[in-house]
């Protein structure tokens, strides 16, 4: 057992089962033994690789968007440019190099990065070298001011519950100890306002889950653009509506069992954005896009004409990658429509680019 592994049992042991949100918490983000607190996790050698990692297109079509965004909004003279989770900094640092193609935008952009990890705070240091990047722990403590941003994988990594249905209720999956190991368990069952809506689309037996973190982030950027202006756009994996256990555990590229190694592998959780766009609807004056795939939201943005261009530069191996990036980051069979997009705007300001109402 890891030592954030043996951390766990003992407190278990001590003060009963935890829920699976406080277990992702600990495991992701413990200040000693946290996956993200102790690694880069990203690329080839690590356990996952994200978008913008696979491509610098992906980066440079959301920051042409991002700038067509704000050239939409008049151009305001100053404004925060924000990442949340921006893992190694590629994604915007590919961003900025597009978006710098527009006149104004760079200068009136100051950067502020949402980035619990250590670790990969030192590797966006290094990527955004020139720009000056500020860090925060949350949304909360983000300048005034018209704010665009971008969350690539980051709502995913934010913890959740999970609830069973039950004849008499919801049951909570929480993490409890057994024989001296991990286990899931189920607590008593009770009744749950916020789930009161799934009694109509659940059956018995069957788990939902709610990300509580996730609707409170989504609502703090909704409420600062319907006061200052802006645009979110947030990708991920997930779907319409939460149904079913998706609570993964991936670790060199494969999946694992959550409870195997407490802070060595990445947990995760797909993103149900029914509830990031309720979250949104909550806040007057704004709108959320319509969620939309992001193969379709890519080619939208032109990423053929793009990867057309570069290609003609390429020969051999080099063009077989980058053939293979462009099909991985648009297929459907690949991250083209297991990937979501949603965007946030004020309510009375054009759609984000590639997105529609
Ligand atoms: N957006 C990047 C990295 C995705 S990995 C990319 O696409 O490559 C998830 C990122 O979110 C990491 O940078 C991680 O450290 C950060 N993160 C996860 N949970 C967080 C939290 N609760 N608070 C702040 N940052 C968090």
């Amino acid at each position: 057992m890891t030592p954030l592994g043996e951390i766990l049992i003992r407190r278990i042991a001590a003060t009963g089962p935890i829920s699976i949100a406080e277990y992702m918490a600990e495991c992701l983000m413990h200040p000693v033994h946290g996956y993200y607190t102790t690694r880069d996790p990203l690329g080839r050698e690590g356990d996952f690789t994200t978008a913008p990692e696979i491509s610098q297109m992906f980066g440079e079509l959301i920051g042409l968007a991002m700038a067509q965004a704000w050239v939409d909004q008049g151009r305001p003279s100053s404004f925060v440019l924000t990442e949340l989770g921006p893992g190694r900094g590629t994604l915007m640092a590919d961003l900025l190099r597009a978006a710098a193609l527009v006149p104004g935008f760079r200068d009136a952009a100051s950067l502020h990065l949402v980035e619990g990890s250590p670790v990969l705070r030192t590797a966006q240091a290094q990527a955004l070298a020139g720009s000056s990047p500020n860090w925060h722990m949350t949304v909360e403590t983000l300048p005034d001011g018209p704010l665009f941003l971008v969350a690539n994988e980051f709502f995913d990594a934010l913890p959740i519950r999970q609830f069973q249905r039950d004849p008499s209720g919801w049951r909570e999956r929480q993490i409890a100890v057994s024989d001296g190991k991990l286990m899931l368990g189920l607590a008593m069952a009770a009744s749950y306002d916020t789930l009161s809506h799934r009694l109509a689309d659940t059956g018995p037996g069957e788990i939902v889950e709610t990300c509580t973190p996730g609707a409170s982030v989504a609502a703090v950027i909704a409420g600062r653009i319907a006061r200052w202006g802006g645009a979110a756009l947030i990708i991920d994996y997930g779907g319409w509506h939460s149904r079913g256990d998706t609570f993964q555990a991936i670790s060199a590229h494969g999946f694992v069992d959550p409870l195997a190694e407490p802070g060595s592998a990445d947990l995760t959780a797909h993103v149900d954005f029914e509830a990031l766009a309720g979250a949104v609807r909550s806040v007057p004056g704004t709108a959320s896009s319509a969620m939309t795939a992001q193969g379709v939201f890519l080619e939208g943005l032109g990423i053929t004409a793009r990867a057309e261009a570069i290609a003609r530069r390429l020969s051999g191996p080099a063009l077989d990658s980058h053939v293979a990036a462009h099909r991985r980051l648009t297929h459907p069979e690949e991250m083209g429509s297991l990937f979501q997009c949603l965007s946030v705007t004020p309510a009375s300001a054009p759609p984000f680019p590639g997105l529609g109402p």
